[in-house]
């Protein structure tokens, strides 16, 4: 494999990449690669507030802001040209606003002022992502691209590296502190090759990337970031290791995995045990664009459509028109799948706002403790009406959707029975007859059989179930190795959970994207699994190895470990179709 063009200048290898080091974090994507490094660069730093040099005219101040925009554009045109799908479009929109007349007049109103052009150029964005502000809807989404912009130019004009995702014509395993939920959109997965970041969680924003794209992730390790830009490495996503000093003999081994990998076939949408028992299998989506993957991924249904990923950016409630419409393309992108006689299912979630998902129209951001504080269904104290209107709107959608989906409602980060009771009598105010309620907060797994006697199913989230189990802040990467739903303690409740409930018990947690935890959750009483849509394959086959039975067998060993990597080692050591299949 040759080396990325745009690593020439790496800085010489510290002594802790020499060949033979290891680097020890937590694996969250199964999966091997070999291929050097790329850092993400550092943040673009603010342009300082100074006057501009007196020896530099306007004109010729002028002339290097345009020279930066029209690079830039050209920078991100030649790479729109090359993407596909969300990327394309996403790169395509930052190239256009690079050279934008309102961004350009504000810049050279100041570059005239005697600003110098980094700052005036920084100053024109900051007017302009207020002004978009205000406008609210579809154009205060657009802040983000202005931002990009911004840094883009600024770093031009300085000579570095641009921000984001690092662009390489050949592929490399990407090396960052985190990566945000706006660095998937410019992640090209055929570039790269694995995730490795210092930062991050099991449940963080870097793992549930790497799952939706299906790329070996390591996430929590620390000291990654001394590897030098360039130094290849073996990223091992099952077992969390990162390896420099690649011999002919681990290169082979690694394609020997990629192999066994290979032979997993696309999801036939059939979720099924060894015993040809149903175990649906469904997708966890955050738009419309999301569900028609989902469906063409073979997905059975929705398990969990996160509707607050549509409204992150606003600072106001949507309007009822604007709701029915992304839901109604939800549903609609299942209808196709289902029949009046067999619809296919959607379960909605309604608003998530607060702690790591924020909403500016619901959540307060100066609460001390945003984790324990009102989010998710608690914000009907809050903000009273707007889970209400928020059902509404999804009845309406179900109504237009047509007799193939079947609209399943839950609330989030519900606590008590009572909760869910207040939940149900809402939704069934709506006219939607299927209400039910996530699992996250340990007092409502402790508590499934009275809240299952209040609504139709539960849903257990098991990102916020670990975080608060073992209460230890899901974003944290310090605390990775504790927030790991292979926890005994969390097992225990799952298993909780699955034994007390009287209805339908999903998992929509990133816990039901692992290949070989999905069968313990099996055996613990999960009764469907909802997961990314990539990881469908991998999670449908292992599925189809295990009877019921060994399911059982699985669950009790995992419980009864005494921590999580003695869970997970004991049922990869009883499922050797783990190994067969290249997932562990
Ligand atoms: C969870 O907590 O497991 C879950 C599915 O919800 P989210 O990750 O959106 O909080
Ligand atoms: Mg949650």
């Amino acid at each position: 494999m040759s080396s990325p063009e745009n690593i020439s200048t790496a800085p010489a290898q510290p002594a802790s990449t020499l060949p033979g080091t290891r680097f020890t974090g937590v694996g969250v994507c199964p999966g091997r690669a070999v291929g050097p490094v790329l850092s993400m660069p550092e943040p673009v730093a603010e342009p300082e507030n100074a006057p501009r040099d007196s020896g530099l005219s306007e004109a010729s101040a002028v002339e290097s802001l345009e020279s930066a925009t029209a690079a830039v554009a050209e920078q991100l045109r030649a790479r729109a040209a090359e993407a596909s799908g969300d990327a394309k479009g996403v790169l395509e929109a930052t190239a256009m606003m690079a050279t934008d007349s309102m961004l350009k007049k504000a810049a050279l109103k100041r570059i005239s002022g005697g600003k110098t052009e980094e700052r005036s150029f920084y100053e024109a964005a900051a007017e302009v992502t207020s002004m978009l502000a205000s406008l609210g809807g579809k154009m205060a989404e657009r802040q983000r691209d202005v931002r990009d912009v911004r840094d883009r130019v600024i770093a031009q004009l300085r000579g570095i590296t641009p921000p984001g995702i690092p662009h390489s014509d050949t592929p490399f395993i990407l090396l960052a502190e985190d990566l945000a939920p706006a660095d998937t959109a410019t992640l090209d997965p055929q570039k790269v090759l694995a995730l490795v970041t210092q930062d991050g969680g099991p449940q963080s924003h870097t793992a549930i990337i790497a799952r939706s794209l299906d790329l070996p992730a390591v996430v929590a390790a620390p000291g990654v970031l001394q590897i030098a830009d360039g130094t290849e490495v073996h990223v091992d996503g099952a077992a969390g290791v990162i390896d420099t000093g690649i011999t002919e003999e681990l290169r082979a081994e690694v394609e020997a995995h990629r192999v066994r990998r290979a032979q997993i076939s696309a999801f036939d949408g059939d979720g099924r045990l060894a015993d040809g028992a149903a175990l649906p299998l469904l997708a966890n989506v955050g738009n419309g664009a999301d569900a028609r993957a989902a469906a063409a991924a073979g997905a059975q249904g929705v398990g969990l459509f996160r509707t607050e990923f549509l409204f992150f950016d606003r600072d106001s409630e949507p309007s009822h028109e604007e709701q029915v419409s992304a839901y109604r393309e939800v549903f609609e992108a299942f209808t196709s799948r289902g029949t009046a006689e067999a619809p296919a299912k959607v379960v909605l979630r309604t608003l998530d706002a607060g702690a790591d998902k924020p909403l500016p129209f619901l959540t307060d951001s100066q609460e001390p403790n945003p984790a324990l504080g009102v989010r998710g269904f608690r914000t009907e104290l809050s903000s009273p009406g707007v889970l209400a209107r928020q059902l509404a709107a999804v009845a309406e959608a179900e109504k237009a959707a047509g007799e193939g989906v079947d609209v399943w409602v839950m609330a989030p980060m519900i606590s008590t029975a009572e909760e869910a009771a207040q939940f149900r009598t809402m939704a069934e105010h709506a006219g939607l007859k299927t209400p039910g309620v996530m699992i996250e907060v340990p007092a409502a797994a402790l508590t499934a059989g009275p809240i299952t006697e209040e609504v139709e199913f539960v849903s257990i989230g098991t990102n916020d179930l670990t975080q608060y189990t073992m209460a230890s802040d899901r974003q944290l990467g310090s605390l990775a190795a504790l927030n790991d739903a292979w926890q005994p303690a969390v097992l225990q409740l799952i298993g909780a959970t699955g034994s007390a409930s009287h209805g339908p018990v999903g998992v929509c947690g990133e816990a039901a994207a692992d290949p070989a935890l999905a069968p313990v959750l099996v055996g613990l009483g999960a009764t469907s699994l909802s997961m990314s849509a990539a990881a469908l394959p991998s999670v449908a086959a292992v599925l189809r190895t295990v009877s019921p039975a060994q399911a059982e067998e699985l669950a009790a060993a995992a419980t009864a470990a005494r921590s999580s990597s003695e869970a997970r080692a004991a049922v990869v050591a009883q499922l050797p179709a783990l190994q067969e299949l290249g997932l562990a």
